[in-house]
């Protein structure tokens, strides 16, 4: 298809010859502005040396501009209703590989072999909003996969991922993409952006990965930390990791958190959500039980 998807008639004319209905379960949210469209693009500075993962193409208005702007773009859709759509708004798209499955189940460093000789890829994406934070965990935990990751959230979240030690939003999510880029608002998008129209503002973030990891650290034992940590928020840290967490294969008593706490000079009682992500790192390498003197 010749013609530009992203507008309210060329997307009500797709969803109408298909007798499609933007199914809530999969959280689809059609966008129908082609500048917003290439800004996004822009934002992650894709050019046609990328090769490009789509996370939800939907009926292809955003895939449409990325296939015109990258290399290849691979996408991966769980609604395979949307076949004979995408067949059509996609036919002249040959740079454009579907993959029919749900992102969750999707081993994303095979895609990076099979489809980019093993070179890491960029994420451009307009997140289905129900499972935002398990998408972007996974991503997030892939190493020397992804270059970038640019998405569409709702605000809320992108609130959550800016903010830091102390306040109510920071959490796992937060510390996992901090770990990984330092976090920009590219954008702010509003509900009339989309068909049909979300109940919440959203953002584009934008999120380049770091060269050299932020902080010295052991991986492992920080993200353990950190699950450890916000699992059970209201549990001081010292009691969330000596109830039922192992650290590096140690299971570890209050007394030794409490220990390895009061080294950093923080108080026995101190809960998780005040820690930086220096100070989850700092505390990682005191209770790495590989490391010497632990
Ligand atoms: N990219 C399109 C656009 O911007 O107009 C559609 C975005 S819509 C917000 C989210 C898309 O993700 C939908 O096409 C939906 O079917 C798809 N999706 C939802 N859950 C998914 C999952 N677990 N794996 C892959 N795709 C998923």
């Amino acid at each position: 298809m010749r013609e530009i998807l992203a507008s309210p008639g060329a997307t009500r004319y797709i969803l109408e010859k298909y007798g499609i209905r933007a199914r809530k379960k999969y959280g689809q949210n059609f966008l129908i502005n082609a500048d917003l469209i290439r800004g996004i693009i822009d934002a992650a500075q894709i050019t046609e040396e990328d090769c490009v993962l789509e996370i939800g193409p939907g009926i292809g208005s955003m895939t449409q501009l990325l296939s015109r702007a990258a290399g290849k773009v691979i996408c991966v859709e769980i609604d395979e209703s949307l076949r004979p759509v995408l067949a059509e708004t996609l036919e002249d798209c040959d740079n454009v590989k579907i993959l029919w499955q749900d992102i969750l189940k999707t081993d994303l460093r095979q895609i990076c072999e099979d489809y980019n000789g093993g070179k890491p890829l960029k994420v451009v994406a307009n997140l289905p909003y129900y499972v935002t934070t398990p998408i972007l965990m996974q991503l997030l935990e892939q190493k020397n996969v992804f270059t970038s990751i640019t998405v569409m959230v709702q605000k809320e979240v992108a609130d959550r991922i800016r903010s830091g030690p102390g306040s109510k939003e920071y959490g796992a999510l937060s510390l996992a993409v901090q770990y990984f880029a330092e976090p920009e608002l590219a954008l702010m998008v509003s509900p009339s952006n989309f068909i049909p129209r979300p109940g919440v503002d959203s953002c584009v973030l934008c999120l380049k990965a770091y060269k050299e990891p932020p902080v010295e650290c052991s991986e492992k034992v920080m993200f353990a930390l950190i699950r450890a940590a916000f699992n059970q928020r209201r549990k001081t840290l010292a009691n969330a990791i000596s109830h039922g967490y192992t650290l590096g294969g140690k299971q570890y008593t209050r007394e030794e958190v409490t220990q390895a706490l009061e080294k950093m000079g923080l108080p026995a009682t101190v809960r998780g959500e005040a820690l930086s992500l220096e100070q989850f790192a700092q505390l990682s390498l005191l209770m790495d039980p590989e490391r010497a003197g632990n």
